[in-house]
């Protein structure tokens, strides 16, 4: 083992420790430096949700390998997890019964990397030099050298603010108090937070949409609780998906769901709505939207997704996409313009490493910089042939072993968490008929006004 090259994984979440795993099947010495007191620290603050893709496109292949030496029993394939039974099921038992146990550093942030003897303006025999990461753990700041580094330190702990521009808006950090970002449990841990308030949702992602639909769930037990849709765009049909022409038959029952609510008006719209300012009112926030444009809530959850922190990276030299903050080979890929997470292509070390820092790799959520399309079983292939490239075997590196189901992967699943809504059940109508359901095309074609359809 002494001649194996040592790997720093920065992160254990799904897609580091997998990473890990085919490491150790690669002969290599994978380190993995964890900033939470866990591994799966940033999958544990979204536990609460349900994943959009089942089980069979979460598990990585080594993975499943290293844990099907200790009796560990697969999930049920077509199951859609949450975040905690993919912790509980498969990242928790990776993490602690595996070999992965003892090369998971858990409370170690990386907080800068470099590479020994030289500054990022030093050129000559820079290659050769091995990367010196700044380590911080309880014990003060420690280095730790390795001949390859792979940053899947993911996107989760810098999301994006609520300010139209890309800013923060003025007084967002004095009122972060009654702002939440991402996907706050609503029904469950911060119920009392949010129950018999009126809260604004910004954001026209699934996170903002799954965040909307459980506000409209509370609102039925908890009288009072009004939900704001605060929507950049001055349509908000591109949030309710392609409805029953969807080729992802889950999503599009979600999309129309969830149109169900807005028309319904149990969700009060603003599109068109830029976040400026943000003030407060006798005790209450005050969002301003430009001009005399305002609304008055009690809470603001901001879901306009996230941004990778290229903070720890400043000493090295690397190559992203100016807009999306990609490397640059992945980005045309994974333009958010063009792609769906359906369409991304499966990509690996040639789109990865970076050119001008021979042994650096940026993978997983990180990876894919703003663009929100990235899913786990993508990032498996990045680390699978990622550590084939550390490993020398370029010919495993550059193949392509991915297959991405067209359609279905991402779908969401959980659609018991919708409240009953009018006018649309059993599944999604096929695409060009005039009806919300295939129940409702049934009773259409037999002369009834159909479910809902009064
Ligand atoms: C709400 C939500 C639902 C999702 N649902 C799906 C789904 O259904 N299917 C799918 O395929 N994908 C889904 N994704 C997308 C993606 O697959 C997940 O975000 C996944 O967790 C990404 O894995 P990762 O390992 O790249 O990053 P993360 O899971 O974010 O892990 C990164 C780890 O790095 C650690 N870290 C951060 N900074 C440092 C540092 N400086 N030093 C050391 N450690 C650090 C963090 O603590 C964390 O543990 C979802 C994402 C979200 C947010």
């Amino acid at each position: 083992m002494s001649d194996a090259k040592t790997v720093a994984i920065i992160g254990a979440g799904p897609v580091g420790l997998a990473a890990a795993a085919h490491a150790l099947e690669r002969g290599l010495r994978p380190i993995v430096l964890e900033a939470g007191a866990e591994a799966a620290h940033a999958v544990r603050q979204w536990q609460h949700v349900q994943l959009f893709s089942p089980w069979k496109y979460n598990i990585d292949t080594a993975a499943a390998r290293l844990l099907a030496t200790t009796g560990w029993n697969s999930p049920d394939p077509e199951i859609y997890p949450t975040g905690r039974e993919l912790i509980d099921h498969y990242l928790a038992p990776l993490a602690d019964r595996t070999a992965l146990r003892d090369v998971i550093r858990t409370s170690h942030r990386v907080t800068a990397i470099s590479r020994t003897g030289f500054d990022k303006a030093k050129s000559k025999g820079r290659a050769a030099a091995p990367f010196e990461l700044r380590v911080r753990n309880g014990n003060g700041d420690a280095v730790l050298q390795a001949d390859a580094v792979i940053d899947v330190s993911g996107t989760w702990f810098s999301p994006n603010p609520a300010g139209g521009n890309g800013l923060p808006a003025l007084g967002e950090a004095e009122h972060r108090a009654r702002i939440a970002y991402g996907m706050p449990d609503v029904t469950g841990a911060q119920r009392s937070r949010y129950a018999g308030k009126t809260i604004a949702v910004l954001g026209g992602g699934h996170s903002a949409v799954g965040t909307l639909i459980d506000l409209a769930a509370l609102a039925e037990d908890a009288p009072g609780t009004q939900a704001i849709w605060l929507l950049r765009a001055e349509d908000p049909a591109r949030s309710f998906g392609g409805g029953s022409a969807d080729q992802l038959a889950a999503r599009g029952e979600l999309g129309m769901a969830f149109a169900a609510l807005v028309r319904s008006g149990r969700i009060r719209v603003e599109t068109g709505f830029h976040v400026s300012r943000i003030a407060d009112d006798n005790g209450r926030l005050e969002i301003f939207a430009g001009g005399d444009r305002r609304i008055g809530v009690d809470e603001l959850i901001v879901a306009t997704g996230f941004r990778p922190d290229l903070s720890m990276l400043s000493e090295l030299r690397l190559r992203l996409d100016p807009a999306i903050e990609a490397p640059v080979a992945l980005a045309p890929l994974i333009d958010p313009n063009e792609h769906s997470c359906g369409t991304v292509r499966p990509h690996g070390a040639r789109e990865l490493a970076q050119a001008d820092e021979p042994g650096l790799y940026l993978a997983g959520m990180k990876s894919y910089g703003r663009a929100p399309t990235f899913l786990m079983m993508t990032g498996y292939e990045q680390v699978r042939s990622i550590t084939a490239d550390i490993a020398g075997d370029k010919k495993a590196a550059a193949r392509v072993e991915l297959k991405l189901p067209e359609t279905g992967v991402c779908t969401r699943g959980g659609l018991s968490s919708i409240p009953a809504l009018p006018g649309c059940c059993g599944g999604p109508a096929p695409s060009g008929v005039d009806s919300c359901c295939v129940d409702d095309v049934k009773a259409k074609a037999a002369g009834r006004t159909g479910c809902g359809c009064s």
